[in-house]
């Protein structure tokens, strides 16, 4: 989208023919709205009157191990959609207002060549795309990634989560996320978040290091917290699952590493920019996407697509997004197993009304 008007031909490659599913929490950040805007007013203005299958979110509810609950009011509302039909949307949005894509759909890309010259992909059945320059938006098992100089993976620092389907958990709290951070599942946190028909989308993560450690079977603990927790089980009483419970890696960001090279740009999961206290992922990827499209509209300008050139998209990324990485990397690793602080901290969040302001321009 944010290349509409560059007048370039772009050819868009997924594994996946849309609709298509993809793990996730579903919680759709405000700064979505955000990036819409800043490309054109009218693709916010369409998500938010013709993409209907979605809820309003105004705020989350963090729930400390001591049961200790504190409401976060959003300074901007966001939203909560299933990605089968967010992605669907965008992807709608994507086609219609850019005549220059092509899209090849159920198409893995299995290798790249890239040189001095051109780019050039090749697809699992044999065909090649030649170009000038390739945006890695191929999520956490990034195939393009892995042609960078220095391919990156925070490994031990990223997170794992599983997330289901249910309909008719009881008290949910109307246009609000639940955060659940539960005695004898730390550090990790467990959600509930609405969605459009009475449906919730429930899930556990972990940072990866505590899993391996630990031997922890998320879906086994997704699972005992919702047959065991004594405030959680009640709510499931009546609730069914839709579906299975299903899993994926969160590339957590907080380290400047190398997210460009020659011919190459990485966006998203695909570059780590996952926010590590929330595991939010999906505005970070808007935000390096439409940077990665203004970088590329001045490497046509330049006609420069060198590794040397394009640090200039790394720095545009992390100068935006890195400062709040950080914080988030720094809260994620102070907390991770200090029960009592997070019962200290949310139980000062909710009683100073000072600190609660502060807290609520951080999200
Ligand atoms: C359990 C879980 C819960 C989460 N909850 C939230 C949340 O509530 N809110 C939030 O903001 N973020 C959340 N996230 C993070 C969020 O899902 C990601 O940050 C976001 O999807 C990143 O978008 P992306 O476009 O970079 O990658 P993806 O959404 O993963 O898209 C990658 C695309 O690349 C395609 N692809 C991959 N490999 C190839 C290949 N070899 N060839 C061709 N195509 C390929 C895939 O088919 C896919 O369409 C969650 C993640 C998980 C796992």
């Amino acid at each position: 989208m944010a290349l509409k008007d560059a007048g370039l031909n772009i050819v868009w490659i997924d594994k996946a023919t849309f609709p298509r599913d993809k793990v996730c929490g579903d919680a759709i950040p405000s700064n979505v709205q955000r990036v819409l805007k800043s490309i054109d007013g009218s693709l916010n203005e369409k998500f938010l009157q013709h993409f209907t299958e979605k809820v309003q979110v105004e705020g989350c509810r963090f729930i400390a191990p001591d049961k200790t609950s504190f409401d976060l009011s959003f300074v901007t509302k966001g939203h909560a959609a299933k990605r089968l039909h967010f992605d669907h949307f965008l992807f709608n949005m994507a086609k219609e207002c850019n005549s220059h894509v092509s899209f090849i759909g159920d198409a893995s890309v299995e290798s790249i060549v890239n040189s001095a010259t051109d780019v050039t992909v090749r697809l699992a059945d044999g065909r090649t795309i030649e170009g000038q320059v390739i945006v890695g938006c191929d999520g956490a098992n990034s195939i393009v990634r892995k042609n960078l100089a220095q391919p990156f993976i925070n490994k031990k620092e990223n997170i794992a989560a599983v997330r289901a389907y249910y309909s008719n958990v009881a008290d949910l709290e109307h246009k609000m996320l639940e955060i659940h951070i539960i005695k004898g599942y730390m550090p990790g946190y467990f959600w509930i978040f609405p969605l459009p028909e009475n449906q919730s989308n429930v899930g556990f993560g972990m940072v990866n290091r505590f899993i391996t450690n630990r031997r922890i079977d998320l879906k086994e603990a997704l699972k005992e917290i919702i047959h065991k927790d004594k405030a959680i089980s009640p709510r499931f009483s009546q609730a069914t699952i839709d579906g299975v419970i299903s899993g994926f890696g969160l590339p957590c960001g907080g380290r400047k590493n190398p997210i460009s090279g020659q011919r190459i740009l990485l966006c998203g999961d695909a570059a780590s920019l996952i926010n590590p206290a929330t595991g939010e992922g999906i505005g970070n990827a808007m935000i390096s996407g439409r940077m990665a499209a203004l970088h590329i509209i001045n490497s046509f300008q330049a006609n420069n697509f060198t590794q040397s050139f394009n640090v200039q998209y790394d720095n545009m990324v992390y100068s935006k997004l890195l400062g709040d990485l950080r914080i988030q990397h720094w809260l994620q690793r102070i907390t991770a197993d200090r029960e009592w602080l997070i019962n200290f901290a949310l139980k000062h969040v909710s009683n100073n009304n000072w600190i609660r302001q502060k807290v609520r321009k951080f999200f």
